[in-house]
């Protein structure tokens, strides 16, 4: 689970000042029937638990978790070879060899990667042998090259059919055995492993072509309101774009998630009921707009005929508003399986914020990821962050790392409508939910969103 704010240590100690009490003058009745972050966390989590098995091609499980553990059905390497170019030998023909004592032996053979020899390495003789070739029987040590006459006698025009041996090399030098990376029925690796480039990599040398993964959950993707225009249409009338549909559609994707884009739904009974018969057989719909309390609003109405939807405040900012349930099965159209609902609030950076904080953790939860957080990271604030009425603030900041220190410059207006100012940020910097504000220099728990860390090469 997140915890980004559990364990934290309430900065009680340094001496600004500015803590409020829990109900301070003016705010009296704030969060009082506010749900904390941790127990809205703690109720959505409760609904969600890894899907079911797919198999696949292996280059199409990048980011996937692996569904049960993987033993190797072989040996890695599967015989003893080369780990370099140069001549398999017996070592006790090369006891005491140097380059003023050298050890003459016959060449009686060349063995290349892909091919085995049949030929014995018989004391006083070597097999030439290139790099990942099995090394013959009788041979149980490889001499590179360079550690040979090889050279001076190319350039002299002398043959190969003997070679002077010019180092002693200890027992098996230069021989990878058989097994030494992995072994016949090794666990390879776990269920629960994240499959990344290496993991491919690691499948395919087993000879595995396909995997069984955790498949990606199916996430539909619900703007509601009158207001929104589509992209591409012209805005008039008080419309404004649509952006959320895409915000929150680029977010399942980058949490693991497929999105299924339903579009806008006016605040309309026959519209919101039709977009959610397109709902079937998604794994979660997360809508947006309409969930605040108080709010008359037809979205709410139809969420609450629909399903088992509750509508909470969540002691945060951004992201106060935030509905959650199930989506109860269709009857008519036969498809029982109730869908969780997660209502994230209209404006654009709530949106994003309320999504990052309860919809991510939900999609990872069903990728199969044990691990739901992001990083975080301490660092210095460089401007101050205000808390104005008792909840937890999650201010937009940008990280960077100087001389070894994180600092968090706020990104500018914090209004929950300032897209831009999220668009600017790596990251959310917290301001406990009783201190009234943190100021620049002081300490802050930061959650990453992005790290921007890459450097000029
Ligand atoms: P609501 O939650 O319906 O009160 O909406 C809060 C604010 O978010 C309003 O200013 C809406 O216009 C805005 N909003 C709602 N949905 C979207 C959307 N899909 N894209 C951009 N802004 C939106
Ligand atoms: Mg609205």
């Amino acid at each position: 689970m997140q915890t980004p704010h559990q364990g934290h240590q309430e900065s009680a100690g340094h001496g600004h000042g500015h803590h409020a009490p829990p109900h301070d003058h003016g705010h009296r009745h704030v969060g009082e029937d506010m749900l904390s972050v941790e127990e809205a966390h703690r109720q959505i989590m409760a609904c969600f638990a890894p899907l079911e098995v797919e198999e696949k091609p292996i280059l199409d499980c990048l980011g996937q978790t692996l569904a049960i553990e993987v033993r190797s059905p072989l040996a890695l390497p599967p015989l003893a070879n080369s780990g370099m170019d140069g001549y398999a030998v017996r070592r006790d023909d090369i006891i005491g060899a140097s380059e003023d004592s050298p050890r003459n032996l016959r060449v009686i053979g060349l063995v290349a990667a892909g091919q085995v020899s049949d030929q014995t390495v018989e004391p006083g003789t070597a097999i030439r042998i290139m790099t990942g070739a099995p090394v013959p029987s009788g041979a149980d040590t490889v001499v590179p090259f360079e550690e040979t006459d090889e050279i001076n006698r190319r350039s002299s025009g002398r043959t190969l059919a003997d070679i002077d041996i010019q180092a002693d090399l200890p027992l098996g030098c230069n021989v990878r055995p058989a097994g030494e990376d992995v072994r016949e029925g090794d666990l390879v690796l776990e269920a629960g492993t994240v499959v990344r480039s290496a993991e491919i990599g690691v499948l395919a040398s087993l000879g595995l072509a396909s995997a069984r993964v955790i498949r990606r959950p199916l996430v539909s993707v619900l703007s509601t309101g009158d207001e929104l225009a589509s992209l591409g249409e012209q805005l008039s009338g008080g419309k404004i774009y649509d952006s959320n549909s895409f915000s929150v559609a680029a977010s399942v994707v980058a949490a693991g998630g497929i999105p299924k884009v339903l579009g806008i739904a006016r605040d309309s009974l026959e519209d919101m009921h039709r977009k959610l018969e397109e709902v079937v057989n998604s794994d979660l719909l997360v809508t947006s707009a309409g969930v605040s309390k108080g709010d008359y609003d037809v979205v709410k109405d139809v969420l609450t005929e629909r399903g088992d939807i509750n509508f909470w405040s969540v002691r945060m900012r951004p992201a106060k508003p935030l509905a959650f349930g199930m989506l109860r099965g269709d009857p008519v159209n036969g498809t029982g399986k109730p869908v969780p609902l997660m209502g994230l609030p209209g404006n654009p950076v709530s949106a994003m914020v309320a999504f990052e904080m309860f919809a991510r953790p939900a999609i990872r939860t069903m990728l199969g990821r044990k691990r739901l957080g992001r990083p975080m990271v301490e660092g210095i604030l460089t401007a101050p962050i205000y808390n104005s009425d008792g909840r937890r603030v999650y201010a937009r900041v940008e990280v960077e790392k100087r001389d070894g220190v994180y600092y968090a410059n706020p990104t500018g207006p914090q209004g929950s409508n300032i897209l831009t100012s999220m668009s600017r940020a790596n990251a959310l910097a917290i301001c406990p939910d009783h201190l009234s504000r943190k100021d620049a220099g002081e300490q802050v728990d930061i959650i990453m969103l992005d790290w921007n860390e890459e450097v000029d090469i």
